[in-house]
């Protein structure tokens, strides 16, 4: 078991960088918001925070909120983005003490205040990984306005917080960088031909294609954060800005498969992120056909986006439609119980049943049973499979055991524990009534 606490630490393991020592110890979104900040408003789970002297003019505070509205409303489009938002830990298992914070937005009236603001909490938090944990984002106005560009960071550093909200940090890079980035520039109210930091991302795109220096956008998939770079960044834009236009079902899919890792995730924040970079990785080559064919597509639509950067005509790629991986287990049993002996039927029931275990490689199965009133009252946990080393496709048969029962008991609930080879542990649960 391990405690948030650890997630924060696994995130800054991540990020590189230290955070201030104290937002390791109390609710660090609480202590990022200065003291002479009001809570100006709260669209859904986002609340808008700004200086009290001098107050924001009335219209601008007004427009804030219509913006920020409307920031969330689009991201909630992707995904069902908002929906989910509350999701992770409510299941139990790893993530259960995933924070459910309200997001912070920190509205600041020059550079300088919120230079300021910087110094007091540490430059660290700035890098927007890291704010995003801490759920607190600046937004920064420029002579009473704020720039295309303060609201394209923005965005990206939302659509972040959101991401991990919905599909746990150990979720592909790729997928959260280029997921990010698609919503920064796909914004309603953001014209990214006027963005700086779009067309220099698109100059560099073009110029490491056409030197041929450019990484094979394959080997995106396999990239750990450590060494994900500024070029990474650019070509997981690219593949996400593809996959959103032209193949959303494959997107829909990959992400729904890293939603049931992370429902399962029990032990292991390093397997598991391993288990989501490799799921993503064999759906999104199976969607391609490969690697080759993923790389043609790509280049492609990477040539449509140079000639028409604004319009994005559609690319003539042709995806895959795949299916959905297997569950990594499943259980099949019955409790019956035991017959009448001499007029008096015996307190207990006779278990008999397998677990089918369908993961990606293979892993070492247990399985666990508890009893009870379907009330709240339950047996202890007593093992009815243990050891098995089990293949994708294997099953390993449950003890055949009499299960000692209450009066009254009529609920029996299967813990399956799955430690995949070279991954995480999982849990699934499985309930099933008897007589
Ligand atoms: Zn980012």
């Amino acid at each position: 078991m391990r405690s948030s606490l650890t997630l924060v630490a696994l995130a800054l393991a991540v990020g590189g960088a230290l955070l201030p020592q104290r937002l390791l110890a109390g609710d660090p979104a609480e202590s990022l918001v200065p003291v002479d900040y009001q809570r100006q408003q709260t669209v859904g789970r986002l609340n808008l925070f700004v200086p009290t002297k001098p107050a924001l003019e009335y219209k601008l505070r007004n427009d804030l909120v219509a913006r920020l509205t409307s920031i969330r409303d689009n991201l909630f489009k992707h995904h069902g983005l908002g929906n989910d938002c509350s999701r992770i830990g409510q299941t139990g298992g790893l993530y259960r003490q995933t924070s459910r914070d309200s997001i912070d937005i920190l509205v600041f009236p020059d550079k300088a205040a919120l230079a300021s603001w910087e110094a007091t909490v540490g430059s660290a938090l700035i890098d927007h990984h890291l704010t995003a944990y801490s759920r607190t984002i600046p937004l920064c106005l420029e002579d009473g306005n704020i720039p295309n560009e303060a609201w394209v960071k923005f965005c990206h550093e939302l659509a972040h917080l959101y991401y991990s909200l919905t599909v746990f940090p150990g979720q592909p890079r790729w997928l959260n960088e280029g997921f990010a980035l698609f919503a920064a520039y796909n914004d309603p109210h953001i014209h990214p031909m006027d963005c700086a930091s779009y067309m220099d991302m698109l100059k560099r795109l073009k110029s490491r294609a056409s030197s041929h220096e450019a990484k094979p956008v394959g080997d995106l998939l396999e990239l750990s954060d450590a060494d994900f770079g500024e070029e990474a960044c650019d070509q997981s834009w690219v593949l996400v800005d593809f996959l959103m236009r032209e193949a959303p079902a494959v997107l829909d899919e990959i992400v729904g498969a890293m939603r049931a890792l992370d429902m399962a995730a029990w032990d292991d924040y390093e397997g598991i992120a391993h288990d989501m970079r490799t799921t993503a990785a064999t759906l999104l080559l199976h969607a391609f056909g490969g690697r080759a064919k993923m790389q043609a597509a790509w280049d492609e639509h990477l040539d449509v986006l140079d000639a028409d950067p604004d319009k994005r005509a559609k690319s003539r790629a042709h995806l895959n439609t795949t299916s959905a991986l297997p569950p990594l287990c499943g259980i099949k049993a019955q409790l019956i119980r035991n017959k009448l002996l001499n007029g008096t039927r015996l307190p207990d029931c006779h278990l008999t049943g397998e677990v089918e275990y369908d993961g990606p490689r293979s892993a070492l199965v247990n399985t666990s049973l508890k009893v009870g009133d379907g009330r709240g009252r339950w047996s202890q946990e007593f093992w009815v499979q243990q050891d098995g080393t089990l293949a994708s496709g294997g099953h390993a048969k449950l003890h055949e055991y009499d299960v000692p029962t209450d009066p009254g008991d009529c609920v029996a609930v299967f813990t399956v524990e799955v430690k995949l080879q070279d991954g995480g542990t999982y849990h699934f649960e499985k309930t099933l009534p008897f007589r």
